[in-house]
């Protein structure tokens, strides 16, 4: 099996990804990572999020950065705040051993006035949504017209936000001369024309099937009158009680509405949508990426961008209008070899919508019945007995309390036998 030592990557990149616990590449990082340092071809690749695409393109990077000269050698352009941070953090991470090289992250929604002093220091590596980096670049704080790299991250979710103008005019202010990279989890045409307007010839691959969800996701739907809804959710909670998914609504008002549903009906639950202040919004992505809350209800747009592992859940509180966002939604969970469930709250009148998201799939997603309350009761105490099973005791620090806890439990042993 390969693994990082098997490219041409300095030990200051290696000890640090090291670090990080990295020891075989993924699928599109075998692929990428070479490419990236053996050829100046410009690269279209094919990926879902958390597939490793990070460090695809960012190690080969940061390998070819030229830390002596301060000039900004790389601008990455990623759909949203979260993902501008989260794309820079883990870029300092690879460059750990590399501390002269300076990445700066530029997005909306923050002060423009820091982030302009961070630029003013000299930054080799940008990472910004388009909005924000064609501010800078008019205002002339930011240059870009020496940069070697240029990677278009999530390509299709910075067009459906609508950044597309935005993007023409930044890809017209870069130079001929430089590697352009664009990474997406679909192909629609739209981005197509972006390869062909702007790339050179460019190495296409992929990981996984093209406009299919990841293996690992299991699909399938209930089917509910549209005033059921919201019962069929809090069935699909009740069926899971160690959920930890996303919801995913159509608009800010439904969001907010059933997430204040849920949460007034005792579930730990709460909303993710554009009409929440940026505090509100990293209050509530930092308590569920500490798993604190275990159900987020969002709208697409407020998702993008969210890098949270180990989602057992996707939830369709109503199925999108276009295939390719419930491709993209369903992929946020059976990452890293975990499984994974998508489900979709479906109205008969939806059901055209179902089979033509199977035909992208190549999957069946198949009908399920909205559990009733007798397998759910049997569901949540099975879980409660399975808990109290689980719970690890230190035997000599509750051997004190043992006779207690046995002569309180005493009327229930009689019962068994
Ligand atoms: P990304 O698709 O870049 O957002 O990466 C998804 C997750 O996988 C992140 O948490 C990375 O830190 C992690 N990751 C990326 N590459 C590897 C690797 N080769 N081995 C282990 N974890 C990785």
């Amino acid at each position: 099996m390969l693994t990082f030592e098997n490219f041409d990557l300095s030990t200051n990149i290696l000890s640090a990804i090291k670090e990080l616990g990295y020891v075989n590449p993924t699928p599109i990082q075998e692929k990428t990572i070479p490419h990236l340092l053996n050829t100046n071809q410009d690269l279209v690749g094919l990926a879902q999020t958390g597939t490793g695409k990070t460090a695809a393109f960012g190690l080969p990077i940061l390998e070819q950065i030229d830390s002596r000269n301060k000039f900004t050698q790389c601008i990455i352009l990623s759909p949203t705040r979260e993902l501008c941070m989260q794309i820079s953090k883990d870029m300092m991470g690879y460059a750990k051993y590399l501390p002269e090289i300076r990445v700066t992250a530029v997005y909306g929604g923050a002060s423009i006035d820091n982030q302009i002093r961070d630029l003013k220091k000299g930054s080799h590596i940008i990472v910004g949504t388009p909005g924000r980096v064609l501010d800078l670049l008019k205002r002339r704080i930011l240059k870009i017209d020496q940069i070697k790299f240029l990677v278009l991250d999530e390509a299709d979710e910075m067009l459906n936000m609508g950044f597309k103008e935005d993007m023409d005019s930044i890809l017209e202010t870069t130079p001929k001369e430089k590697q352009t990279l664009l990474f997406s989890a679909t192909m629609p045409k739209e981005i197509r024309n972006i390869a062909l307007n702007y790339m050179n010839n460019p190495e296409e691959i992929s990981v996984g099937t093209k406009n299919s969800g990841a293996d690992d996701v299991e699909h399938f739907y209930y089917l509910v009158n549209a005033k059921n809804r919201y019962l069929a959710l809090k069935r699909i909670a009740d069926i899971n009680p160690d959920i930890f998914g996303i919801v995913f609504c159509r608009t800010r008002r439904e969001t907010q509405e059933v997430a204040d549903k849920l949460i007034q009906d005792g579930y730990n639950a709460d909303s993710l949508h554009g009409d929440l202040s940026q505090a509100q919004r990293d209050h509530v992505m930092s308590r569920f990426r500490s798993r604190h809350l275990q159900i987020l209800v969002a709208t697409d747009v407020a998702a993008r961008g969210i890098d949270v592992n180990d989602l057992t859940h996707i939830i369709n509180y109503n199925l999108p209008d276009e295939r390719e966002i419930y491709i993209h939604r369903s992929g946020r969970t059976g990452r890293a070899g975990k499984k994974g469930v998508s489900v979709s709250i479906v109205h008969s009148k939806e059901l055209h919508k179902v089979r033509e998201i199977q035909k992208v799939l190549q999957k069946p997603i198949n009908k399920k019945d909205v559990p009733g309350g007798e397998e759910i009761c049997h569901k949540q105490l099975m879980n409660m007995i399975s808990k109290i099973e689980q719970i690890e005791t230190i035997d000599n620090q509750i051997e004190d309390f043992l006779p207690e806890i046995y002569e309180k439990l005493s009327w229930l042993v009689v019962k068994i036998y």
